[in-house]
């Protein structure tokens, strides 16, 4: 725990002017008021705010921030009342407490419609002064060090999600990248272990194959090179973080072979001349690689941040990512608001000045501005470059009311949104007073009006552009229904035809429930339905009506693999598959070439007598139906992890062929949950070998974790995920 002198001093070394007496007078007030509360590692509740404190004299922060800290807790945990504080630390205080408390409160749930409003409190809250923000985070921060003591791990694992959803991105837009990355990289730990221990494994790895030196004979040229050409400048090498580095790993098809994977060298210069001095020089030394080139410097960040960024193929023909940078520069890349906020040597009233008028905080104050003066919602988020929740848009009804939607989402997925019964209606849409295509892309602030007919029903167009779950389960079902209806109506006249040409009638008398339960269906619609899907054929039921009509020698009854009417689960082949957008009794198979796993965007193929083949949507044998759109129908994988089937993904790996490789490889994927039902070696050199490795798996994410894992794992050259060939 930091002792009270220590704490003083602390704030001492960057502002001597501090006020030592309120320091002294909160940390011994909010130590009395949580007297002997104890935190989930058994340590005196104190030592909580008493740490939050701590981080934010890292930052520099004044001591009006440092009490806040101490007291953060003590309102909403203690017998403390806000007057109290007020009246013992003052009206500044008081107010930032007040800040933090309330900030605290909001509940950041996934359910979307609760998170405008709570961003909105979140906007208010902090918008009355920054400094709430930075004591929130490092509330956070704190807490997050300590998350490991506390037991629960669904507990863990919802403060973990929210840390990297909301508080991570936060911290980015404020620019504190220090403690947006800790954030990041603590909360990975707990939601994915396996995934950051096998980057920490291969980090090691790297490391002990001379990667170490390599960096140092990288940092002592680029500084001797700079030095001849009369630059200042030192040069650090830095490792990214691991969740990074993983987050490149999943998003691009890649294992991290070069340095500049895990590596970014810095080249820290004097002033603002010397960056591009020293960009000028590293660029006639080494071949660049195109489009890598950003100045930060001329054009900052929306967040402040000031950098040259290069990448350059340089020593020893390593390609190296370069940020070219001031000390002054770097500071604020790190600290961000709190560089501004900080006390310098200079004295403090600049600082803060500086940013209360600086730009960087301009699209905090115009949001500020609007929250609070805003005559009408729409002008909420118009106009403000606040890029935390840039994968949403909020828009308004005609009332008012805010409905907050995926990026993406047109105005069927509004009408769905505001209610089911709005959506089935929808005839068409005004946006802003305008009227508008339904596929239109709504805007941040947009004002919907929906226009609807009592005689409209979801159309099949539909579903090819909306994007939330909730309008395309709709239609779909809607759909699916109307399918029934068809596929029952040609049922009925295909089994009329066969009749009539043998002389009969089509007379509901003769069908009774052994006759149904032969043909695996219900009732009369079903195996109507069934006939018209083709999965029954017409004659066979004729057949079983007419058995002195039998041939002598019946072709036999195609075994198919039907999908069952209720999703009763049986042993044996027909297990329920999570498919939706199928006609029950269909059959229904999985395309052999592509492998298509829960999550992988999917395709039925329809063929009469054989039911439906679900391809990947990017499967090549889709070409040769390219000409007969009407075998095609659209499926998707059922929402909702309830379904523990799982799934073969297939792995197309390249092996070295060392010893112990191949127990490595096996270990990694059951390590990550998958299990190898099958492997073939399809090609075997001295040094390598090709193999295809079958997994089963639950969905196309666990399948990618187990790729990403593999991809971390040295002996492995190689791993793609199957596709048709
Ligand atoms: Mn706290």
């Amino acid at each position: 725990m930091i002792r009270q002198y220590e704490l003083v001093e602390r704030i001492k070394s960057y502002d001597p002017g501090m006020d030592e007496d309120l320091v002294n007078r909160a940390y011994v007030y909010a130590m009395r008021m949580h007297g002997t509360q104890k935190r989930a590692s058994g340590d005196p509740y104190f030592s909580h705010p008493l740490e939050v404190a701590g981080i934010l004299t890292d930052m520099k922060m004044d001591t009006a921030t440092v009490c806040t800290a101490l007291l953060h807790d003590t309102v909403e945990d203690t017998e403390a009342t806000l007057e109290e504080i007020e009246k013992l630390f003052g009206k500044e205080v008081a107010r930032l407490v007040d800040g933090v408390t309330k900030l605290s409160k909001i509940e950041f749930q996934s359910a979307q419609e609760k998170q405008a409003e709570n961003f909105r409190k979140l906007v208010l809250a902090m918008s009355e002064d920054i400094r709430v923000l930075l004591v929130k985070l490092s509330d956070r921060l704190h807490n997050m060090r300590t998350l490991f003591h506390m037991p629960k791990p669904e507990k863990r694992k919802r403060i973990a999600l929210e840390t990297i959803e909301i508080y991570a991105p936060l911290a980015e837009r404020i620019g504190i990248h220090k403690i947006k990355e800790e954030l990041e990289d603590l909360s990975f730990a707990e939601i994915n272990a396996e995934a950051r221990d096998s980057i920490t494994a291969r980090l090691g790895y790297l490391r002990a194959e001379g990667g170490e030196a390599v960096v140092a004979r990288i940092i002592d040229e680029l500084e001797k090179k700079l030095k001849e050409a009369g630059i200042e400048a030192e040069v650090y090498g830095r490792e990214k973080t691991k969740y990074s580095i993983w987050k490149k790993m999943q998003r691009k098809n890649i294992s991290f072979e070069q340095l500049s994977d895990i590596m970014a060298f810095r080249i820290s210069v004097t002033g603002v001349s010397e960056c591009y001095h020293a960009l000028g020089i590293i660029h006639g030394l080494y071949p660049t690689v195109p489009g890598r080139f950003k100045d930060y410097i001329s054009l900052p960040k929306p967040n402040g941040y000031r950098s040259l960024h290069t990448t350059v193929i340089g020593p020893e023909n390593h390609r190296i990512e370069v940020q070219i940078r001031t000390p002054e520069m770097h500071e604020e890349a790190e600290l961000g608001v709190a560089a501004h906020w900080s006390y310098k040597q200079d004295g403090n009233s600049e600082g803060k000045a500086a940013m209360k008028e600086g730009n960087q905080f301009r699209w905090l104050r115009e949001l500020m501005d609007i929250v609070e003066h805003a005559q009408k919602p729409e002008e909420f988020l118009e106009n403000t470059k606040l890029e935390l929740y840039q994968d949403q848009v909020f828009c308004f009804t005609p009332n008012g009311d805010l409905i907050a939607l995926p990026r993406g989402a047109t105005p069927v997925d509004f009408a769905y949104a505001v209610h089911s019964d709005l959506g089935d209606k929808t005839v068409g849409a005004k946006v802003n007073g305008r009227i508008v295509p339904l596929n239109t892309a709504l805007g941040n602030g947009d004002q919907v009006e929906i226009t609807t007919s009592k005689s409209q029903t979801p159309s099949t167009n539909w579903e090819r552009f909306v994007v939330t779950g909730k309008a395309k389960s709709r239609i779909r079902r809607f759909i699916r229904m109307q399918q029934r209806d068809q596929y029952m109506d040609l049922g009925r006249k295909m089994l009329e035809k066969v009749l009539k040409q043998a002389g009969f009638d089509l007379n509901e008398k003769g069908f009774n429930h052994d006759m149904y339960r032969q043909f695996k269906v219900e009732n009369f619609e079903d195996l109507m339905t069934g006939i018209g899907s083709g999965n029954v054929a017409s004659r066979d039921v004729f057949y079983a009506l007419h058995p002195e009509q039998r041939p002598r020698e019946a072709p036999p009854t195609p075994q198919t693999f039907v999908v069952p009417e209720k999703k009763t689960h049986q042993k044996g082949k027909s297990q329920p598959m999570p498919i939706k957008g199928l006609i029950p009794g269909m059959a229904l198979h999985f395309a052999r070439c592509c492998h298509p796993l829960p999550g992988d965007r999917i395709v039925g193929i329809v063929t009469t007598g054989k039911g439906v083949t679900i391809h990947t949507i990017d499967c090549d044998t889709l070409e040769s139906f390219a000409d007969t759109p009407e075998r095609w129908l659209d499926v998707s994988w059922e929402d909702g992890e309830d379904t523990p089937e799982s799934h073969v993904g297939r792995l197309l790996i390249t092996i070295a062929n060392t010893p112990g490789a191949l127990g490595t490889l096996s270990t990694v994927i059951g390590k990550n949950g998958g299990n190898i039902t099958n492997l073939k070696i399809t090609n075997r050199s001295l040094d390598f070998w090709d193999m295809i490795i079958d997994v089963w798996v639950r969905d196309t994410r666990h399948l990618s974790d187990i790729i990403a894992a593999l991809r971390a794992t040295p002996e492995i050259t190689t791993v793609n995920r199957a596709r048709s060939r």
